[in-house]
């Protein structure tokens, strides 16, 4: 293996930065591209879903690169689910029998401060903010970009390069335009979702356990929240864009959006009391599959994370997903280093299978969660599948 190679990656969200400090472990140069500023400096929402439920998977790949004692930090056990219903009551539904099994709540923005931090401890990896990739040139190994401040447009070549940026990959865009044989299909769900927050009370505690991710399920709708370390709760709201009678489109104004809040989640309401302001301001995101093939092209480039296989938020499993794609890229280099084009092969052989199967089941949940709304019990048994 040639370990002066020049590795370029593309994105350094959750999965790029990942990759960043593991392919720097190994030993390879690697120069990181990223659109934004750095999470770390700057007052910017670090991207979708301020924090995020992380499994057993994404702790296994952090513990590869040496990191979960550090993620763990910043970790909220929550050892089941707490449900609540149109009255207020609530029911525990734990995610395991077994003392000390559970999820972890953590923060999107402080997960990734971590992993940029690890990676550029060493001293052959370099991140490059606020640096936007336009296009890339698969056959000559060169990525075009554009700096955010002076818009100038740059030229970036390496010997090997990663898209890790997210679901609108511009690796993705430019495999569409060079190689015939790629496919790609994006869909996007009928819901959206809004961010909300419960604040913590006014001496820093959680309003509600926090150790439970609270869900209030009502088929069409459903508000579920995250504890977050500073005594603050992340509310997320899915609702359909258009369908239904309480929808994005049709909550526009203040009596309408209170009307729906007080009639379908009243005691989640006395909980957050800016909600008018945040539901008025917040930003409402779209949900989407991408599943595309092949990942990787000319054995010089490859897609991982959310740019190979997006999935929409249904089973908490997406960073996940992400994160083990960095551990099994791991596991076939241990074996094909110096052979990219084995190693990217062999990557998608592994991979794909697993992240169409989680992809399916994330779309069956929010279909059975959508349209069973009618059956309670039924409804209650799939919010407890999803989460
Ligand atoms: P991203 O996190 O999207 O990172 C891509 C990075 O690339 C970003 O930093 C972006 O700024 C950068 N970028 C984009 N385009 C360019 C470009 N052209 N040039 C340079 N840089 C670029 N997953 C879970 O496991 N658990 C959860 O609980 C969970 N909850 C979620 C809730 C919601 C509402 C949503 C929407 C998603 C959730 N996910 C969850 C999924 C998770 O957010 C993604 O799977 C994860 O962020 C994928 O990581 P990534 O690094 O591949 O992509």
């Amino acid at each position: 293996m040639n370990k002066k190679e020049n590795i370029l990656i593309i994105g350094a969200g959750l999965c790029g930065s990942l990759l960043a400090l593991r392919l720097a472990q190994r030993g390879y140069k690697v120069e990181v591209y990223e659109s934004r500023p750095d999470l770390r400096v700057t007052d910017i929402s670090a991207g979708r879903s301020i924090n995020l439920a992380l499994s057993d998977r994404g702790l296994k790949a952090l513990r590869l690169a040496g990191v979960e004692g550090k993620a763990k930090e910043i970790c909220i056990p929550m050892k089941g689910r707490l449900m609540h219903d149109t009255q207020g009551n609530t029911f525990e539904s734990n995610y395991s029998g077994r003392e000390g099994e559970y999820i972890n709540s953590i923060s999107r923005g402080d997960l990734n401060g971590i992993l940029l931090t690890e990676a550029e401890q060493h001293e052959n990896v370099n991140i490059h903010f606020n640096a936007r990739c336009l296009e890339v040139d698969i056959e000559h190994k060169k990525a075009t970009f554009e700096s955010y401040q002076t818009k100038e447009q740059f030229v970036v070549e390496a010997d090997v390069i990663f898209g890790t940026d997210g679901a609108g990959s511009a690796l993705r865009k430019s495999y569409e335009t060079s190689n015939p044989e790629f496919t790609v299909s994006q869909e996007f769900l009928t819901h959206g979702y809004k961010e909300l927050e419960i604040p913590a009370d006014e001496n820093g505690n959680h309003l509600i356990s926090k150790n439970h991710l609270h869900i209030w399920p009502r088929g069409k709708y459903m508000l579920i929240a995250l504890p977050n370390m500073d005594g603050s709760f992340t509310v997320t709201l899915f609702l359909s864009f258009s369908e239904g009678e309480y929808n994005f489109e049709n909550l526009t104004s203040e009596e309408k959006i209170s009307a729906f809040f007080k009639e379908q989640f009243s005691d989640a309401l006395e909980l957050i009391p800016d909600i008018l302001h945040e539901f008025e301001s917040n930003p409402t995101g779209k949900l989407g599959t991408v599943k595309c093939l092949p990942w990787a092209y000319k054995g010089n480039t490859l897609l991982m994370g959310d740019a190979a296989h997006a999935i929409v938020p249904f089973y908490g499993q997406g960073m996940n997903a992400s994160f083990e794609d960095v551990v099994v890229l791991d596991e076939v280099l241990e074996k094909h280093e110096g052979d990219w084009e084995t190693t990217f092969s062999e990557f998608q052989k592994n991979r794909k299978q697993d992240a169409d199967a989680i992809a399916d089941l994330a779309i069956d949940n929010y279909y059975e969660m959508r349209d069973h709304v009618a059956n309670p019990i039924f409804k209650e048994k799939r919010v407890i599948e999803m989460t």
